[in-house]
């Protein structure tokens, strides 16, 4: 049984001011009711902040990027270890926008993978398809690619799987990112259940294993369908997750 994980992708927006109201705004509607895990991501300078005013709240601190290297020269990067001194537990990798508009390709998106296991944070590896990609019918072998260059990253299949048993994969596609275009439940699923079946392949146990988030303008009016859904096993959220009520109301949905 998968457990459900709603995560916040706060993306370049955010003060300190407007984080502690939005901190506030969440944490005062959580209730035990909820049993889903929540997962919030702000920019790096306010992970610390984050972090403290979380101290007490069942929700976890992730990081929108880190480094493929260890230290050094490497102007304005943050390293997995840096991430770790301050209690990260998650970190997406590969985000459409890091690819898009930061050249990240899919070798650099698997180091940063690789890297932050490395220091013992969750990655949650995102992939994804364009609109043009869907429409010429390459979605899956997209996102076969994207999978594969983390698989030969470790140049060994069943290692591969292992490690990817030990993160969390994001299906985000691009067209329904940020658009207010969402995937119906059915697009989702089919792809859901196609990456699923893709790691099974190598390995049942990491395909039965590893939780399948959905992001694409997924909000609360939406957030039940998709979730509902055999193979999503929760949500990553961008604009949606900047509105306390609106968050919780979908981590609601998820249960
Ligand atoms: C995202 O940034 O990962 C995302 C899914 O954004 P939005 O929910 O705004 O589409």
């Amino acid at each position: 049984m998968r457990k459900t994980l709603i995560a916040g992708n706060w993306k370049m927006h955010g003060s300190q001011d407007s984080i502690k109201d939005l901190l506030n705004g969440i944490t005062g509607q959580l209730d035990a009711s909820m049993d889903s895990d929540i997962l919030v991501c702000p920019p790096t300078i306010y992970i610390d902040s984050v972090k403290k005013q979380l101290e007490n709240a069942p929700v976890a601190v992730g990081a929108q990027n880190v480094s493929e290297q260890d230290q050094g020269a490497f102007t304005g990067e943050v390293s997995g270890d840096m991430l770790r001194d301050f209690g990260v537990e998650y970190v997406l990798v590969g985000h459409s926008e890091r690819r898009s508009l930061f050249n990240e390709s899919d070798e650099i998106v698997a180091k940063k993978f690789a890297k932050a296991l490395e220091h013992g944070i969750k990655p949650v590896l995102c992939i994804g398809e364009t609109l043009e990609q869907r429409e010429n019918g390459t979605t899956m072998a997209v996102i076969k690619q994207q999978i594969d260059a983390v698989i030969d990253f470790y140049g060994d299949r069943d290692v591969a799987l292992d490690k990817i048993s030990q993160a969390v994969i994001a299906y985000e596609p691009v067209w329904a990112i940020g658009t207010g275009m969402t995937a119906t439940p059915e697009q989702a699923q089919d792809v859901h259940s196609s990456i699923r079946n893709y790691l099974a392949e190598t390995s049942q146990d990491t395909a039965d294993k590893i939780q399948i988030l959905y992001g694409g303008s997924m909000k609360a009016s939406n957030a039940e369908q998709l979730l509902a859904q055999r193979d999503i096993d929760g949500g990553l959220i961008g604009g949606a997750s900047l509105k306390a009520d609106e968050f919780i109301a979908i981590c609601k949905k998820a249960g």
